[in-house]
Formats: C-alpha cells, sequence, structure tokens
C-alpha cells in the first residue's frame, strides 16, 4: 500500500515548507517533489490547505481504565481505539494507576497488544504508583529486558497522600534499576513520576538528582500543571535539566482544580525561560477526574481523554500564540526522543509511517494514518476498535 501526499505544507517538526510525501507500507519512503504513475494501490491526497506533523505520541495512558478511588464502581473504563484516533494519537504508552490489585501488567501488556493489533504503536510501564514496583517477571530489569513493550516504569506516585511514602533509598534503587534495565535493552528505562499536591513536590527527585550518579533524563515527573506552585517548581526543576510533563485531561473549572490547562502552562514555562526539548505532553487519558459542586461535594465522576491531547496543541497554537514548530514539541519530538522511540516523532525518510494533516486555518484534525494505514480521512473515522459500533448480541446461536 502506498500513500502520496501531495503538496502539503510540512512540519517535521521543524518548518520544511509544502512538500510530497510518500509513504510505503509502514514506512515514509519519500519527503520531495515526486511524480508518480503506475504505481499499483496508489492512494493519493490532496496536500493544499493542509499541514502535516508527525502522529502525536501520548506517553501516559490509562488504557485498561484506572481510577477506583471512590470504591469498585469509580473504575473507568478500558480506552477505545476510536478515542486514540480522534486525538490524533498514533503512539501512546499504557500504565496502571493506584490500583494494582484489580488491575495487573498482564492484563495492561494484553490490552496493549489490542490496541497494535486494532492499528496504532504501543508499549507499557512496569510499576504502578506504589514501591516496591509490580512487575511481571522478577524486576524490572528483567521486565525491560525481556518484554519488549515495556520501556520504563511508571507512574510511580510521590508527594501524594495516595503514595506508598516511598523512602529516599527505594526511589534511588527504583531509578538506578530502571536505568540498568534500560542501557542493556536499549531502551529508555524512563521512570514516570506521578506528582501529587503534597508540599514535598519535586523534592524527591532533585534529592536523587544532588545525592546520586543518577542522569535527570531518566525521571520524567508529571502532572506538573497540577497547581501554580508545583508549576512554578517545575520551571525551576526544567532549567536546571529535569524534565517534566504536562497533563491535557482537566476536571470542569467549577470542580475547584487548582489546575492550569496545558496549553497556558506550555507558555507560562516557555516565558519562564525553560527550553523547549525538556517539555512533553500526556493525556493521562481514561484516569479518573472526580467532580465536585460548587460546595465542595462530590458530584460525579468523569473520565479523563486522550483526545484531551490534540485539543491543548491547538489551544496552544489558536489562544496561546505558540508558534507551530514549539507547539509540535511536546506532542512529537520531545517524547519519541525521551522514550528512544527511534521509528516515532519526525517526519523523516525511513521512520514509521505514521503522520496526521490538519486544516490549516481551524488546526481541526483532517486525517490519521498509523503504520501506513489511513484510520481517519477528511474527519471521518475509517477505523473502529474490534467491540466498537459492533451490534450487539442479544441471542446464542446455538450449533
Ligand atoms: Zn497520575
Amino acid at each position: 500500500m502506498f500513500i502520496h501526499i501531495q503538496n502539503v505544507e510540512t512540519y517535521a517538526p521543524e518548518a520544511l515548507g509544502p512538500r510530497d510525501i510518500l509513504l510505503a507500507g509502514n514506512r515514509l519512503a519519500h519527503l520531495g517533489p515526486l511524480s508518480l504513475g503506475g504505481l499499483p494501490n496508489l492512494e493519493t491526497i490532496d496536500g493544499r490547505g493542509l499541514l502535516a506533523f508527525p502522529g502525536f505520541i501520548d506517553g501516559h495512558v490509562h488504557i485498561l481504565g484506572g481510577g477506583g478511588e471512590g470504591g469498585f464502581a469509580s473504575r473507568t473504563p478500558e480506552l477505545m481505539l476510536t478515542d486514540v484516533i480522534r486525538g490524533g494519537v498514533t503512539t501512546l504508552v499504557g500504565c496502571l494507576g493506584t490500583d494494582a490489585i484489580t488491575r495487573s501488567l498482564v492484563s495492561l501488556l494484553a490490552k496493549a497488544r489490542g490496541l497494535e493489533e486494532e492499528g496504532i504503536s504501543t508499549w507499557i510501564f512496569s510499576g504502578s504508583y506504589g514501591i516496591p514496583a509490580v512487575t511481571l517477571t522478577e524486576g524490572i530489569e528483567s521486565d525491560l529486558l525481556l518484554i519488549d513493550k515495556i520501556l520504563g516504569v511508571g507512574e510511580v506516585a510521590i508527594s501524594d497522600h495516595r503514595s506508598s511514602q516511598p523512602t529516599h533509598d527505594a526511589l534511588c534503587r527504583l531509578v538506578a534499576e530502571a536505568r540498568r534495565g534500560g542501557m542493556l535493552s536499549g531502551k529508555a528505562g524512563l521512570v514516570n513520576f506521578h506528582l501529587g499536591d503534597g508540599p514535598r513536590g519535586l523534592g524527591p527527585l532533585r534529592r536523587i538528582l544532588e545525592e546520586t550518579e543518577i542522569p535527570a533524563t531518566q525521571m520524567l515527573p508529571t502532572h506538573i500543571n497540577r497547581n501554580p506552585t508545583l508549576l512554578a517548581e517545575g520551571a525551576a526543576y526544567a532549567r536546571t535539566g529535569g524534565l517534566i510533563d504536562l497533563t491535557t485531561s482537566a476536571p470542569p473549572p467549577q470542580a475547584g482544580s487548582k489546575q492550569i490547562p496545558a496549553s497556558q502552562a506550555l507558555k507560562m514555562l516557555l516565558a519562564d525561560g525553560v527550553p523547549p526539548d525538556r517539555i512533553t505532553m500526556t493525556s493521562d487519558g481514561q484516569g479518573s477526574l472526580p467532580e465536585y459542586d460548587s460546595e465542595g461535594r462530590f458530584s460525579g465522576m468523569g473520565v479523563g481523554k486522550v483526545q484531551s491531547l490534540f485539543e491543548a496543541f491547538r489551544d496552544a497554537v489558536r489562544n496561546e500564540g505558540i508558534p507551530l514548530e514549539t507547539a509540535l514539541l511536546p506532542f512529537t519530538a520531545n517524547p519519541a526522543r525521551i522514550l528512544k522511540l527511534r521509528g516515532k516523532g519526525l517526519l523523516e525518510t525511513g521512520r514509521d509511517a505514521d503522520l496526521i494533516l490538519v486544516d490549516r486555518e481551524s488546526l481541526e484534525l483532517h486525517t490519521v494514518i498509523a503504520k501506513g494505514r489511513i484510520l481517519m480521512s477528511q474527519g471521518e473515522l475509517k477505523a473502529r476498535g474490534t467491540f466498537e459500533g459492533a451490534s450487539t448480541v442479544t441471542k446464542r446461536v446455538s450449533a
């Protein structure tokens, strides 16, 4: 299958100007002037009025569902393929959350494999909120070495009442194991840290950097935009070499949360002198979002959406005025580099055939192509998950 996108304004994410893009199977085969005739199985897309970007990478998604902190009925549902497509996401990393008892790494791995079969690229993190980390094999190192889909550990909770209150020594050992496993397996070995509202903030990670030889690139703290204090602390942490991640799913404004929208937070960080290559964004998709009424009473449970990732990108460009090339980094080149996903994050010959096309004016999603397959065309879904849209079986057919 060949896909020829003609004359499209291309952001790799750096601006390349109008290009022709040829996708051959699962590879980006050519970027530049091109005239084709007689190629079998060739699909042509007129790129005029569109912009081409690398497919988005979402590095923190509760693909199995998460939550559960309000009892069993508050466990959130599993991710569906169409949620991913509508977010312009072609690659994601699945993780467990607070609950590592009724959710397991075995199920997480199976779900990731299922999504991969349905058409996107997936990896997972070992571990969950608590330490010692839950693992599939005897430890973090062997998980990284033996399971292709595992590329790090997360989300490990710190500075949160729901954390396992890990000691400094336990955190050091965890990051060291992830680092060794990453080096030996040629993977990132990244530790994704969930930051709560607690006053310790990023203190535990700063102490690791001060007292050990572990480099800052081994750790990616997330939810940095959950309140203004943590965002300011995150800016200082990133200016001195740390990596930080912003969460795009957010409770509604009336829910009493102090979270700063990720697009605004990005603008503040850049204005604060944080180098743009140290910032990523993730959706926290399928995580639970408790909602409260004006009196602060629990009123219901929302679910984080992968789609919020693309909305944050649009807001960053349209509302915050961040240039396209910069606004794309936290969704494309940065996560690909930080997670060591070699085929991802850039439009470049030889990379995977993952790209999105958006309307030049509205920045609405137009086309999503993952691994050379068109999942959305002209804003319409062209693929669905196995159980999406299927008719409900009401009668058992006997053989
Ligand atoms: Zn979290």
